[in-house]
């Protein structure tokens, strides 16, 4: 089979034995595709992963072998996730499920840029959905990453007639301003590229130019009467400079992306304003669950927004994210 693996500051396409099912429980599928996340681009570029790991977990895929207890089928178009919460741990009990040991530990096999994948038992239990027919492949595939966003707006404690402000309109923003859509909040959308602002305010996000911020605070003060909370999908430190501005008192400033330095927010801000500053990170089966209701009942809009690229051509999906070319790249495995 073929896998995309990362060698120093390439990716390389080499062939390997087969996955095979050999006696364990769980699934041999075959990708259809998977969408390239902005973490696999940070593990690519930070040098976080080893020579030879397989990235890529935004995976649709068929079953090829199977041997579970769940109903799932050889044949079956699925979808899943790669982590699992083990529901015990402090952390789980505390709701971080996404800090269990459990949860980090558990991944599907190589990885998702791969042509055959194992899915274990217990991610077909927890984190794996058929789906439907009306749903495309790169439509289905935005499954983890919404689900990413709902937990953030979960997390974040929103009351009704909120502003909510989404710095950053690469995917993921858009993604999470249609999120926080779907969930009943008025949001509004900032960035410094003109074509994701207007594809922002395409897709019912009110979005603006924020590259002066004297002016952006004006603005977005005006029309909104007041910001209740920031999502923060840039970690750029102009996006902290902009949240920390147009924040109200008391307000959020939920934290979703990393920083490229060890950029922080302010201690004095924090006090003076009583603001509370939260991270949100990776998705429940539970957001998961909800995540996977809002592609199927298309609440959530997510065509239009990928760019495909071949598993041979992944290079070129990684160079066009880094570079922003493009929003976000689906790779077509099969
Ligand atoms: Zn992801
Ligand atoms: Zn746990």
């Amino acid at each position: 089979m073929k896998t995309a693996q990362v060698w120093e500051d390439k990716i390389i396409i080499k062939n390997t034995k087969d996955e095979r099912l050999n006696g364990r429980k769980g699934a041999i599928v075959r990708p259809l595709g998977c969408g390239l996340c902005g973490s696999d681009i940070v593990k690519f570029r930070e040098k976080i992963v080893h020579n030879g790991a397989v990235l890529g977990h935004e995976i649709v895929a068929v079953i090829d072998e199977i041997e579970s207890e769940t109903s799932f089928k050889k044949g079956d178009r699925i979808v899943t996730s790669h982590h699992i919460p083990c529901g015990n741990c402090v952390y789980c009990k505390h709701g971080n499920v996404s800090m269990c040991e459990h949860f980090k530990s558990t991944n599907i096999f190589p990885g998702g840029f791969s042509e055959k994948v194992y899915v274990s038992e217990e991610h077909l239990k927890n984190v794996a959905h058929l789906v439907p027919d009306n749903i495309t492949n790169e439509e289905i595939s935005f499954y983890e990453p919404l689900g990413c966003c709902i937990r953030a707006i979960k997390r974040c404690s929103l009351m009704s007639g909120d502003n909510i402000l989404v710095i950053g309109l690469g995917s993921i923003g858009l993604l999470m301003g249609e999120g926080i859509k779907a969930f009943g909040y008025k949001v509004y959308g900032c960035d410094l590229i003109e074509e994701r602002i207007n594809l922002g305010n395409k897709l019912g996000i009110e979005s603006y130019y924020s590259g002066n911020l004297e002016s952006f605070n004006e603005l977005i003060q005006s029309k909104s009467g007041g910001i209740d909370a920031v999502f923060m999908t840039s970690g750029a430190d102009k996006a902290l400079e902009v949240a920390l501005k147009v924040v109200r008192k008391g307000g959020k400033i939920l934290v979703f992306s990393s920083t490229p330095k060890s950029t922080g927010y302010p201690n004095n801000e924090i006090y003076y304003k009583e603001l509370t500053v939260m991270g949100s990170y990776s998705p429940s089966p539970k957001d998961l669950q909800d995540s996977f209701d809002l592609i199927t009942s298309k609440k959530v809009n997510v065509s239009g927004l990928t760019t495909v690229y071949s598993l041979d051509n992944i290079q070129q999906a990684f160079d066009d994210t880094i570079t922003n070319k493009i929003l976000k790249a689906y790779i077509k495995i099969s």
